[in-house]
């Protein structure tokens, strides 16, 4: 491909599903592959992305169908998506030119088409010019994207934390997670947060600061019971099964659970779900589901906000990432298996 996109034939990388997942995902499932870019039409951009965001949210696409009302399943031997951000190197749309910093959702590939009117990944995903001053590519999609979104939504308008409640955090060393339990913290709440392992269990408490920390690989309910002896009053479940089981057991009357992923359940048939949700009832109890998407009119406000916390210091974000489009499947592997901490990025920055 040449350096300013389009002379002749342009081709790019793109990462393609081969093979639907049997229970957990595999490398041998996903594939890199060479494809040819299309010339723009009328209303589109093409875009040489930098930073793709890895999301635990796509392994509910490799199934034959994906969840009722979710976004639609990815098709065997196409190209997946992903929201990512570049620079734009030709625009054929009103509003965006070349050298814009922009957000999209046709990550996964280096050079990307994109139609600027296109509300993707419901409405997180839409083409979004960015202020290169806000932040680096990095800690824009990492940060102030759509884990930033998903992670204030839970915590603010969904789960309603309060000064001087207990808020419960799974799987707290993630994108998500520890972004929520970041900004449980700065509004002034008992953090605890829970993930697998003694390092990433270090990590919550020495370097997120959190008040307390558990392992939920040596048992959730005993973990919860002793870092919240008193109950919690907001649960942010990105786990579902047995961690929302132990969440509705140790609930205080009125709490709130926001539902924001469930991923114990991505891999398994049945999913696991609680058998104590009568507990919601008798406990007055507020479970609510989100998506990031409900909330993409409030985009530009979450960004400014969570862009100020992290250049005061006040929210940190550890990445992991993979450099080369070529170790997309590996990234994605490793972060449903729990190997990632902190924000799982694939770069593909020219001489990276
Ligand atoms: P993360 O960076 O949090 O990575 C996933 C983590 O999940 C792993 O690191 C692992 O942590 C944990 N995990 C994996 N399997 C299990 C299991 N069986 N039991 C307990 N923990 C497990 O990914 P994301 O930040 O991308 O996603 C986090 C959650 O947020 C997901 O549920 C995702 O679907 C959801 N999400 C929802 C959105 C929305 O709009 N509602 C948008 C984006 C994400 P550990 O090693 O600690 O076990």
């Amino acid at each position: 491909m040449d350096a300013d996109g389009r002379s002749g034939v342009t081709t790019t990388l793109e990462l393609r599903l081969v093979r639907r997942p049997d229970g957990q995902l595999r490398v041998a499932d996903l594939e890199v592959a060479e494809t040819t870019v299309p010339a723009l039409a009328a209303g589109q951009v093409l875009v040489r992305t930098t930073h793709h965001s890895v999301d635990a949210a796509v392994r509910l696409r490799m199934d034959p169908v994906s969840p009722p009302g979710y976004l639609p399943a990815f098709e065997l031997g196409a190209g997946i998506e992903g929201l990512a951000v570049g620079t734009v190197v030709e625009s054929r749309a009103e509003g965006f030119a070349p050298g814009d910093l922009v957000q999209h959702a046709r990550g996964y590939r280096e050079l990307a088409v994109v139609d600027a009117a296109e509300q993707a990944l419901g409405g997180t995903g839409a083409l979004t010019r960015l202020d290169p001053e806000l932040a680096p590519a990095q800690v824009q999609v990492g940060l102030l994207g759509g884990t930033g979104l998903t992670a204030w939504a839970g915590i603010v308008p969904v789960g309603q934390a309060a000064p001087g409640e207990t808020v419960w955090i799974s799987a707290a060393a993630g994108a998500v997670g520890s972004v929520a339990a970041q900004l449980a913290r700065e509004r002034g709440c008992r953090v605890v947060g829970s993930a697998g392992g003694p390092e990433k269990v270090g990590y919550l408490l020495d370097e997120l600061g959190l008040d307390a920390a558990f392992d939920h690989r040596l048992g959730v309910e005993a973990g919860l019971r002793e870092a919240a002896p008193e109950g919690i009053d907001v649960y942010f479940d990105n786990v579902g099964g047995e961690h929302l089981r132990a969440a509705l057991a140790h609930l205080r009357p009125f709490g709130r659970a926001a539902l924001c992923g469930a991923i114990s359940g991505y891999d398994a048939t049945p999913a696991p779900g609680p058998d104590n949700l009568f507990l919601a009832t008798s406990k007055n109890l507020t479970l609510r589901g989100f998506r990031a998407g409900a909330f993409a009119d409030r985009a530009a406000e979450v960004r400014a906000e969570l862009a100020a916390l992290w250049r005061a210091g006040r929210l940190r974000l550890d990445l992991a990432t993979y450099a080369g489009l070529e170790r997309a499947p590996q990234a994605v592997v490793d972060l449903l298996a729990g190997r990632t901490r902190g924000k799982c990025l694939v770069t593909t920055v020219p001489d990276d």
